[in-house]
């Protein structure tokens, strides 16, 4: 498989980790998921969702669990979602395979959650929609997270970034991953060709061994 878009919501896009709720996991040929309960609509999540959750989770096409994560700025209390960004931890965890994660001003708190929900035991990270400057890409990179990058980003982060734990994504925006890497590429002084071959690179090491 070639992933180049670690994070979309288009539902039919290839080539792409189209995240889905429990509910709406629906898998079609050749096409790839994630699958989770987004922190903005946890207000209904209830135990059968987890339950399924934990039950899709382990099918082939899922190849990383979320979105999951922690927004100050919509949402339920963070206390509701720390606990729902605690049960994708375990889930990811137990079928080995690696957590997309949405954050909204919450940095030191997502990183806090992780390092104890995690407790030693080995996860792959991915926040995505990274906007942060490169401050808090620091923060997250030391804690060992992967970053992605889509519509609108900061360059200062995005060059603070090690290439081996870059990502790019079409998320809800109505562009392509071609847009994306085209602006990534300018920023970061690379051709286009070379960005879409790197994060191919970077999702295969992460996302392979489903
Ligand atoms: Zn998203």
């Amino acid at each position: 498989m070639t992933i180049t878009d670690i994070h979309t919501h288009h539902l039919d896009a290839a080539h792409a980790v189209i995240a889905v709720s429990p509910q709406q996991f629906a898998p079609q040929p050749g096409l790839y998921y994630a699958v989770g309960l987004h922190p903005w609509w946890l207000d209904d999540a209830t135990p059968v969702q987890l339950s399924l959750l934990e039950q899709v989770a382990t099918h082939p096409q899922v190849v990383a669990i979320g979105e999951t994560g922690l927004d100050g700025l919509r949402g339920p209390s963070l206390e509701v979602q720390r606990r729902w960004l605690e049960h994708h931890v375990r889930v990811a965890i137990n079928v080995q395979k690696p957590l997309v994660v949405h954050m909204v001003r919450t940095a030191q708190p997502l990183i806090d959650t992780l390092r104890r929900a995690m407790a030693g035991r080995h996860l792959d990270v991915i926040v995505h929609g990274m906007r942060g400057n490169a401050q808090v890409a620091a923060m997250l990179l030391k804690a060992g997270f992967c970053l992605s990058y889509g519509q609108h980003f900061n360059p200062q982060a995005l060059l603070a970034t090690p290439r081996d734990r870059l990502f790019i994504e079409t998320d809800d925006a109505p562009i392509t991953i071609q847009q994306v890497a085209k602006e990534v590429a300018h920023a970061l002084g690379m051709s286009h060709d070379d960005v879409m071959t790197l994060v191919a690179d970077n999702a295969a090491r992460v996302l392979v061994g489903q």
